[in-house]
């Protein structure tokens, strides 16, 4: 008999956690996806919500929460610039005592819980760890505007290493790089999101800075992929493990590749550069494709196409 896990997904309603959920329940799991919908929609899964093996609980995760769950998928946190800076106290705490309310769940009920961490704990990496290895501490500035995210995320990690050391937690923690498809956030002012809507809708496209700082872009269904491989390795596998496509961009050459696909008519225009803004960001997935025999399929063209047509046909 098939035995059915019961696995929990914070932030569910999310670009990546609806993606996440979508994967859990066709692999016939209980799901239960937990969001207060501050950056995420209930859209997202609204086709979800007739499936037996989906619920939707509206809850935030600052505040404790008791379930009984085999499995946790910690996504809850706003993932853009634009949406962490809103309200960066708030930032702030969704990452910690998010992570807490999440691993003294994890800690009663004894499940195995992952953390969705983030590049950002590496911030604006210099040259010598470029790309960047897991073993790499990072450069990040503790004040600034990024830091609510970027300190929260790395004080999250933290939680998550003193909860294994401390309580024996099963954990797991993905460092995620940059990550893009269908159903992020239109608003978001994420750069693939950016781009695609001014391509569309014949816009100037907006370039900040001079357009040569680099990411490094991985569709969404790689990277679920890659949660999944993760949660499932042995127990004595925490990572944290660099998720994330080694393809290295520059800003530039996305948004020349954009105007491409799209066939649009739109111009480059340049503008400000944001502060502190990462001059380049590129995954070192030496480990993840040893430990999870893992890499991404999906090339750039194959996965911006999809997600420009996405967009094309959202609403
Ligand atoms: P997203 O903003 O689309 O999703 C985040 C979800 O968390 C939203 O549904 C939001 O409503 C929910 N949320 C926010 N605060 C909450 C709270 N206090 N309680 C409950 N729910 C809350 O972002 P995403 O791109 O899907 O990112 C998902 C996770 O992956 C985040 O933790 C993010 O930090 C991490 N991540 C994403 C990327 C990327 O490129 N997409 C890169 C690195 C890390
Ligand atoms: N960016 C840009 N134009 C935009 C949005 C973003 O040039 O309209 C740049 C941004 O300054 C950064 C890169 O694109 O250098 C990636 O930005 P995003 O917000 O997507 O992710 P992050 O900076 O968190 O990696």
């Amino acid at each position: 008999m098939h035995f059915k896990k019961r696995i929990m997904v914070s932030g569910g309603c999310g670009f990546l956690g609806s993606h996440l959920c979508e994967r859990l329940v066709r692999d016939e799991n209980d799901v239960l996806c937990v969001d207060n919908c501050f950056t995420g929609t209930k859209n997202n899964i609204i086709h979800l919500l007739k499936e037996p093996n989906f619920e939707f609980i509206r809850h935030d995760v600052t505040f404790p929460l008791y379930l009984e769950v085999d499995e946790i998928y910690n996504l809850a946190c706003p993932a853009s610039p634009v949406h962490y800076q809103f309200d960066p106290v708030q930032t702030t705490k969704t990452s910690v005592h998010g992570a807490i309310n999440m691993l003294g769940l994890a800690k009663r009920v004894k499940a195995k819980i992952l953390q969705a961490s983030t590049s950002e704990v590496y911030g604006d990496p210099d040259k010598k760890n470029h790309p960047q290895k897991e073993t790499y501490w990072g450069n990040v500035n503790p004040i600034g505007v990024r830091s609510c995210y970027d300190e929260g995320k790395r004080c999250a990690e933290t939680l998550f290493f003193d909860y294994h050391r401390q309580h024996g937690l099963k954990i797991k923690v993905a460092r995620i790089f940059n990550t893009y498809g269908p159903r992020m956030h239109p608003d978001d002012g994420r750069v693939i999101s950016n781009f695609i809507i001014q391509a569309i809708n014949c816009k100037d496209i907006t370039v900040y800075g001079d357009g040569s700082q680099t990411r490094s872009f991985c569709y969404a269904d790689d990277l679920i992929e890659g949660f999944i491989r993760l949660m499932d390795t042995p127990d004595d596998f925490t990572g944290p493990l660099n998720l994330g496509n080694p393809k290295e961009f520059t800003i530039l050459e996305i948004a020349q590749k954009i105007i491409e696909l799209t066939a649009s008519d739109s111009k480059i225009i340049y503008k400000d550069l944001p502060s502190d803004d990462p001059q380049q960001r590129q995954p070192d997935i030496t480990q993840a494709r040893k430990v999870l025999g893992w890499a991404p399929l999906i090339n750039v063209e194959e996965g911006l196409l999809k997600t420009i047509h996405y967009f094309r046909h959202m609403n």
